[in-house]
């Protein structure tokens, strides 16, 4: 028709790297959404061989495009009275099998494509959680480091103020991650209510006065030694006495420590965006202690417990140096907890020189493509974030579940039941990876087994 112009149509025929190649145009400049996807095609081949019904209702594809996704200004006062501006998010990717749950994450390198990759791979891990959880993930390039409480909650409270139509205990569930621990979900639900006049189990992570789980700030890491466990039983191994590296100082790296020292482990490595602490007398109880005060009371940096502990040395983060120092240190197991693609090639060639026996990811996507190939190469035990760390979205589904039902479990019954569920998801993302062909592949076992949940589930939903 004359004045209308039209743009060439995608071409997307039938295989996985037409898919592939029909993603990184139509969203270009979202390198890690790309990675994430890629990761995840890799590992179905073998999977889309034995079931054809999902090509022919382009379930890639779909799989591939959020079901909607939100993004809007959040204009907060600081402290100084000046206008601050900031671009808030929420991806709803994938509700095939319950409500949108993720969390929000608050950091200065958050973008559209790191939410994108991050609520991807959500859809796959809830899947494998065995709970009724869809995907999704959200947040802000906002950055909470160094702003008192009163702009963190004047922040909170913009962010709600337009998320809180999106959201409901049935539609949309978020919770914390970077950037985002209870004092944020707490400004967050305390706008909610207001809003919506509703007190409703609309984000997780909640204080336990207010509708929160106990284990719930633990599940995370604790979740992951759990699996990490469970890989070692596999080879008639254990964590008892095997020195382990943890980068990363918040949520997830705490807990990881502290569950292993309740395995015998000994953890000898700590990190945040300045730099990384070697104590080779082990970080004990005590000295756990000391750095949840300095991270979740004074908001400090770990360089200071090489100032306090005097046998750790700190190694500054050097961002012209090929690698990561922390990664190079000899131990018997990793676990990455930080942020995405914190072990590269080299890091991952590093670990494996040094006999690494084990890599369980806490954080999303730690390791790059390469890193995670040759991981699997070496055939160490190779546990992926998605089957790894998934403790933590699955007691936010234990805490909907409590809040749903108006009560509430003891933190052995919650912990018996996380604990349940990784060795669940270490079972199924195993025999998956025996069914199609690659034993000990937990990549693809994770991958092929959360997919087919949700493919299932669309199919039988029709078109939508
Ligand atoms: P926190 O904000 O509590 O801690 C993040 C830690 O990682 C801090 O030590 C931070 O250092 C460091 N870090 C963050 N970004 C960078 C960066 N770009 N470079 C170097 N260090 C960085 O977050 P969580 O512990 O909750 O999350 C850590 C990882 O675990 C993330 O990948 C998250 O997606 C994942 N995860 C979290 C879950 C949860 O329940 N919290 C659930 C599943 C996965 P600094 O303070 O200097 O920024």
């Amino acid at each position: 028709m004359p004045g209308i112009m039209t743009l060439p149509e995608i071409k997307v025929p039938g295989d996985i790297e037409d898919v592939l190649n029909a993603v990184k145009m139509k969203n270009p400049a979202e390198p890690e959404f790309h990675q994430a996807v890629v990761e995840v095609f890799d590992s179905l081949r073998p999977a889309l061989a034995k079931h054809p019904e999902f090509r022919a209702a382009r379930i890639l594809e779909r799989i591939v495009e959020p079901e909607r996704v939100l993004m809007f200004r959040v204009p907060w006062l600081d402290d100084q009275g000046k206008v601050q501006v900031n671009r808030g998010f929420r991806i709803e990717m994938n509700s095939a099998i319950g409500p949108y749950k993720g969390g929000l994450r608050f950091h200065p390198s958050v973008n559209l494509g790191i939410l994108k990759f991050l609520a991807f791979e959500q859809v796959f891990k809830n899947s494998l959680t065995t709970l009724p959880m869809g995907g999704g993930k959200g947040g802000s390039d906002f950055d909470p480091k160094g702003k008192s409480d009163n702009e963190v909650m004047r922040f909170c409270q913009s962010f709600m103020t337009e998320l809180w139509r999106h959201i409901g205990a049935d539609t949309d569930v978020p919770a914390g991650d970077i950037g985002v621990g209870g004092r944020e979900i707490g400004f967050l639900f305390g706008q909610y209510k207001r809003l919506a006049n509703k007190f409703t189990g609309v984000l997780t992570g909640k204080g336990l006065s207010w509708g929160g789980s106990l284990i719930r700030p633990e599940a995370t890491g604790y979740g992951c030694v759990y699996f990490a466990d469970e890989m070692l039983k596999s080879r008639k191994d254990s964590l008892e006495g095997k020195l382990c590296l943890v980068s990363g100082s918040g949520n997830v790296s705490q807990y990881t420590v502290e569950k292993l020292l309740d395995f015998g482990a000994k953890p000898i490595t700590l990190s945040d965006s300045d730099g990384a602490i070697y104590d080779p007398d082990g970080i004990d109880r005590e000295k756990l202690a000391w750095v949840m005060e300095l991270k979740n009371v004074y908001r400090g940096r770990i360089r200071k417990y090489a100032d306090c502990f005097k046998r750790a040395i700190f190694m500054p983060t050097d961002v012209l140096v090929d690698h990561n120092p922390i990664w190079n240190i000899k131990a018997d197991c990793a676990f990455p907890s930080a942020t995405q693609n914190e072990i590269n090639a080299k890091d991952a060639a590093n670990l494996i020189m040094n006999g690494v026996k084990l890599v369980a990811e806490g954080a999303n996507m730690p390791s790059t493509l390469d890193a995670t190939r040759m991981f699997l190469d070496a055939k160490i035990l190779y546990g992926p974030a998605k089957a790894a760390n998934a403790g933590g979205v699955a007691t936010s589904g234990l805490e909907m579940a409590q809040d749903s039902m108006r009560m509430t479990w003891s933190r052995d019954e919650v912990d018996n039941r996380l604990h349940q569920i990784m060795i669940a998801i270490h079972r199924n993302c195993y025999e998956t990876a025996e069914t199609y062909g690659t034993p000990g592949n937990l990549v693809n076992g994770a991958n092929i087994a959360g997919f087919l949940k949700v493919a299932n589930a669309m199919l039988d939903q029709g078109l939508v």
